[in-house]
């Protein structure tokens, strides 16, 4: 089976293909040469997903999916949220985007949030959805280099360690994305 998975990040479609092995063939939008902008302008991350995997479909009539993730911190009503690319602007600044967070969050004591990640795969037309979540604490200050995004401020619960002094493979094993994967992998293979 081929399917496309809706993301220009190869290093996502590498880690995933691992894991699928050699039935299901899995295509980057560059390689079904769709340059699109594709919009994502809902107000929650399941009809994000939605509407980026169903574009595809509808545009290429190829089995396709798409995953959106966000960072919902309990203390400011689940902000940032579907935000969480350009909370502190259109520029994607992931500094600026901790900077907001971390001041917003000044004097709190309730540090508690999550990731959250869904996945929407659209098969022959219909759909399935899958999520993953982490919860954890945001930290007071930055933490560790690695990872990318939130990671230096984002602390999973039961470890003493941000997600960005974390081992890339560790991180992935209980991250909101590899949880959200997992689900999806098992739900593919069954299909075989
Ligand atoms: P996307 O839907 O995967 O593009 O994620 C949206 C935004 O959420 C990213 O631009 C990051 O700011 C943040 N984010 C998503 N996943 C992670 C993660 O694993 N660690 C830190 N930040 C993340």
């Amino acid at each position: 089976m081929k399917l496309v998975f809706a993301t220009n990040n190869l290093n996502k479609l590498k880690e995933l293909q691992n894991l699928l092995g050699e039935e299901i063939e899995l295509l980057s939008l560059a390689d079904i040469h769709c340059q699109d902008e594709i919009p994502e302008d809902h107000e929650t991350l399941e009809e994000n997903a939605r509407q980026k995997a169903k574009y595809i479909f509808d545009k290429y009539k190829l089995n396709c999916f798409a995953d959106d993730t966000g960072l919902e911190i309990e203390a400011l009503n689940n902000e940032p949220g579907v935000y969480s690319a350009r909370y502190a602007g259109e520029d994607k600044d992931s500094k600026a985007n901790m900077k907001k967070v971390l001041l917003k969050l000044k004097g709190c004591e309730n540090r508690k949030s999550r990731f959250r990640t869904v996945i929407s795969l659209f098969i022959d037309g219909k759909e399935n959805q899958f999520e993953g979540i982490v919860k954890g604490n945001i930290l007071e200050k930055e933490r560790g280099i690695d990872g990318f995004g939130y990671d230096p401020i984002f602390e999973p619960d039961g470890y003493e360690l941000s997600f960005a002094e974390m081992d890339m493979k560790e991180k992935n094993k209980i991250s909101h994305r590899g949880l959200a994967v997992q689900k999806l992998v098992d739900y593919l293979l069954q299909l075989k």
